[in-house]
């Protein structure tokens, strides 16, 4: 009965309260109706038929590499649960830990993570090492890809186990209500993870250091006063040893927040653009986007975790899946299997959320800046170099998009343009 009733549930209470806010952003900002030229003609003004079918074979290839991987992994925990093979996993991990629980887990979870990188390792290799070589956009050796891939599973490993040995001892001392305490831990985690990792985790990756343009600096700076903020460092990391894309981020939280820009993105754009996408990470932060996405991550980590206990109680109750108490190690590939398809239901709702922050800081740059121009053509040259895909079909969007499609963003610049000029208007008639 609760089964068959709490996601739907679930859904239906989170989106309610994610759609809300984009429909806000939209009606606030659609076009006015002189303004509302036919995508077509937008893309050709902006794109060369090139670079539209260059970002398109990119990009379509990145969403089926997506779904691979999704379905790999789903396969994978789906087969653990249904067949004989977790019960052998579950026997070894018991003798190398000499029958000691708290280490059998522990085992256990290493030996899972072990089968999920062999299984999705030649997607990671070709999607992130070969394919974006043959694209002409990585410029990392194979070493230098191996390292980065092996660093990030060590980190995984280091920061996920003892979550995991914690996960179990809640569900041994209280099998209904492991997940209030589970929960606890998870968002400390988060927010420390949030606070630490600019810090502690980036760095092993790249070399962060001011940036060295004064006059950017100064420009910058000035920016940020106008906004009203105090900003950490700005900086800038060396993104060419190992890529040709551009991006920029902000990231920390308090003492630890920063602005961070690629230096790809620092040599092939104007002073204003840069500007722009600086006034961009400061629209996140006036709108205080970190807090909300926390906020959001965290209520609904606490409602998929309610449904996650429940369900993985019912499993143990019907013994159906070889486990008949949830603290059994068995169980976890299923409550993998879980987590993983409560992730890719809930990801429309989750990358809604993001694509009406995004919308909301587009709105605060343009606003800041006061320079659609500069707006235009940085998402032309962002698109550009990241061969993005310029009309992505309706379905992937809602489906994946973190960010709006380039054309969207540029839609809402002339638009600003135009009320701006309206305005002006409006002013030489008195
Ligand atoms: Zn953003």
């Amino acid at each position: 009965m609760l089964s068959q009733w709490s996601i739907p549930l679930f859904l239906l209470v989170i989106a309610g309260a994610t759609i809300i806010p984009e429909r806000q952003a939209l009606g606030s900002e659609s076009p006015p109706s002189d303004l509302r030229t036919s995508s077509a003609d937008r893309t050709r003004q902006y794109f060369t038929p090139e670079e539209i079918d260059r970002g398109r074979a990119y990009a379509r290839g990145r969403y089926v590499l997506y779904g691979v991987r999704m379905a790999l992994t789903l396969g994978l925990f789906g087969l653990m649960t249904l067949s004989p093979l977790s019960a052998k996993i579950r026997d070894l991990s018991i003798s190398v830990a000499s029958g000691r629980v708290w280490l059998t887990i522990a085992v256990y979870g290493l030996l899972v993570a072990l089968l999920y990188y062999a299984v999705t390792f030649p997607v990671s290799l070709y999607g992130g090492f070969l394919r974006e070589h043959t694209f002409g956009l990585s410029r990392q050796s194979v070493a230098s890809w191996a390292w980065d891939y092996t660093k990030g599973a060590l980190i995984n490993a280091a920061i996920l186990l003892p979550l995991l040995m914690l996960l179990y001892a809640f569900i041994r001392w209280d099998p209904v209500r492991w997940y209030l305490s589970a929960w606890v831990i998870l968002v400390l985690v988060m927010g420390l993870l949030a606070e630490l990792s600019p810090i502690l985790l980036d760095p092993l990756f790249h070399t962060f250091r001011p940036v060295q343009d004064k006059a950017l600096v100064n420009r910058l700076r000035a920016l940020t006063d106008r906004a009203g903020l105090t900003v950490g460092p700005i900086l800038e990391i060396d993104a060419s040893k190992k890529t040709n894309k551009t991006n920029a981020y902000f990231t920390g939280l308090g003492r630890t927040r920063r602005i961070v820009l690629y230096d790809t993105l620092i040599a092939g754009s104007t002073p204003e653009e840069v500007e722009l996408i600086v006034a961009h990470e400061l629209g996140h932060w006036r709108r205080h986007h970190t807090w909300k996405g926390m906020a959001i991550s965290a209520t609904s980590a606490l409602a998929a975790m309610w449904l996650i206990a429940r369900l993985l109680n019912t499993a143990a109750d019907s013994g159906r899946f070889g486990f008949i108490h949830p603290a059994d190690p068995m169980s976890l590939p299923f409550l993998l299997l879980l987590f993983l398809a409560l992730t890719i239901l809930t990801t429309p709702i989750q990358v809604a959320i993001s694509r009406s922050f995004e919308r909301e800081a587009d709105l605060e740059s343009l606003r800041l800046s006061a320079n659609p121009e500069a707006f235009i053509g940085a998402e032309v040259k962002l698109a550009r170099t990241n061969f993005a895909d310029i009309e992505p079909p309706r379905a992937m969007v809602w489906l994946l998009y973190t960010h709006p499609p380039v054309l969207e963003r540029i839609a809402m610049a002339e638009s600003f343009r135009a009320k701006q000029g309206q305005r002006r208007g409006e002013i030489d008639d008195r």
